[in-house]
């Protein structure tokens, strides 16, 4: 099947799904995040050990961390930390919140509805911080456990739950910068990282399609080398490296001030990481730290629109390299697969869902008119209505009854769809029945999208990507089958 046919009517799990169109012959450069982007790790692995080492710094402070665990499920990419009331929330495109957790409770309608009626999430505001990456879900599990624990007045000193927030930030922070993580992934990378063949394939037909490929990742030289060497050499052909895929390598790159600043480059100049200063443009097969995104298009003779940028982090990687440079963006979103899965597994419920709405809609439209025809009558005014009183009341308790039942069929098939791969919080691209505060990023921002990179290897570095035609409200309604 065609790509585009293939992007438009089905939804493979590894497909590449578009908003705006793209064409890969006009991209001639392609930049690449590495951690969750070039290089997937075991969420749960990952996660659980930077949990376990912020939970072991918190305890050595004389938090009560007895007894607590990463919870996988607890929290998913997307959802929004309301780092003044203590809550984990799930927003819709507008802003609306859906559904709401506080501490590790998840809020029924009344409270949440209390909480939050008069307000929309609004991440330019910082009480609110976005779940960018799945490097965020240690984070976000650890912090619903520490409200549980402040409400209990178990924390050894007093805390807003801003600054609790803070403070559960820099003990996750911490491990990330710190080494040890980084030293126990490198030492056993097999353990934590997935290993995907056809992504090397899939940059080797890049490159030798005349694509310059650059790596722009924040993690530094020795981690980022280890990694690349372990997910990619055996993959390459002939005693190739990791390194001679690439044009340029910029590790500590500093995304999303990378993208906004313009910090200076140093020169990586041997194995160990050694520096010194970038004097000149930088070259081809440099290996550089730091720098900013305006010297590479400099320097590369690359205008924005012909460098497309591919990365797992919603905002950093991929919202501000499309809005400050206007980069062709690309986001990978692991947990596609399971989404696109779990809704073709649901496929057949949810016609029969739409259809019973349909049923429901027709039966409180003629709800509706009866009870307009009743207000007439007894109050005389208007057309008269061809029947009299007692048979209006009789109907409308008919259709009272008729509803009832259509919503003891409906309310378990729309509970269920709600559940879809995660019962607390859903499917990550949906809030209800509308879009999520992450699918209005996702397309805003990204033009495509895809579970992982080597979905890459189907489209060819030829592919032309075309977007669906965007549905509207007043769009002719497609016939509903049962
Ligand atoms: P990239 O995705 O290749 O740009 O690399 C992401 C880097 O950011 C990795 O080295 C992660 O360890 C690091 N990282 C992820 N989350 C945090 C955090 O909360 N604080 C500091 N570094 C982080
Ligand atoms: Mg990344």
């Amino acid at each position: 099947m065609p790509l585009n046919e293939q992007v438009r009517t089905t939804a493979q799990p590894r497909g590449i799904f578009c908003n705006r169109t793209l064409n890969l012959r006009s991209v001639r450069a392609i930049g690449y995040d590495m951690d969750y982007t070039l290089v997937e790790y075991r969420v749960d692995a990952f996660e659980r050990m930077v949990y376990a080492q912020a939970r072991e710094r918190l305890a050595s402070e004389g938090w009560p961390m007895a007894g607590l665990d990463f919870d996988g499920q607890m929290v998913t990419r997307g959802l929004v930390i309301d780092t003044e009331l203590g809550n984990l929330v799930k927003a819709n495109r507008f802003g609306f919140v859906k559904r709401a957790m506080h501490g590790t409770r998840m809020l029924d309608f009344g409270e949440q509805r209390e909480a939050y009626a008069q307000t929309l999430v609004d991440l330019g505001d910082s009480r609110w911080v976005f779940l960018n990456t799945l490097f965020s879900l240690s984070e976000g599990c650890l912090f619903a456990q520490a409200v549980d624990l402040l409400d209990r007045g178990a924390l050894p000193r007093p805390f807003e739950y801003a600054s609790l927030y803070r403070h559960v930030r820099g003990a996750v922070d911490a491990q990330h910068m710190e080494g040890h993580l980084k030293a126990e992934i490198a030492a056993a990378p097999e353990r934590y990282v997935v290993p995907d063949p056809e992504a090397a394939l899939a940059l080797l037909d890049q490159k030798a399609a005349g694509k310059k490929l650059l790596l722009i990742t924040n993690s530094e030289w020795t981690f980022s080398t280890k990694m690349m060497a372990h997910a990619y050499d055996r993959h390459l052909p002939g005693g190739m490296t990791w390194r001679q895929l690439f044009d340029v390598v910029i590790v500590s790159a500093r995304k999303p001030a990378f993208f906004t600043e313009h910090a200076p480059f140093f020169e990586v100049v041997d194995e160990t990481g050694l520096l010194r200063p970038q004097t000149g443009p930088l070259h081809t097969g440099g290996t550089y730290l730091g720098g900013c995104a305006a010297q590479v298009e400099r320097d590369l003779g690359i205008a924005g629109d012909e460098i497309l940028y591919v990365g797992d982090h919603m905002f950093g990687d991929v919202h501000v390299s499309k809005r400050t440079l206007s980069w062709r963006t690309a986001l990978v979103l692991r947990e596609l697969e399971a989404e696109v899965s779990a809704l073709e597994a649901y496929r057949s419920t949810e016609l029969r869902l739409l259809a019973l709405m349909g049923e429901k809609e027709v039966l409180e439209a003629r709800l509706s008119r009866t009870r307009l025809a009743l207000q007439r009558l007894h109050t005389g005014y208007g057309p008269t209505a061809g029947s009299d009183a007692a048979t209006l009341e009789s109907r409308v308790q008919d259709l009272r009854g008729q509803l009832v039942a259509l919503d003891a069929e409906i309310g378990p098939l729309a509970k269920a769809g709600g559940e879809l791969t995660n019962a607390r919080w859903g499917l990550l691209t949906r809030a209800g029945n509308d879009k999520s505060h992450l699918t209005r990023q996702i397309e805003r921002y990204a033009d495509i999208y895809m579970s992982r990179v080597s979905n890459l290897l189907q489209a060819t570095p030829f592919a032309y990507f075309r977007s669906p035609r965007g549905s509207l409200p007043h769009d002719p309604a497609a016939p509903v089958s049962s």
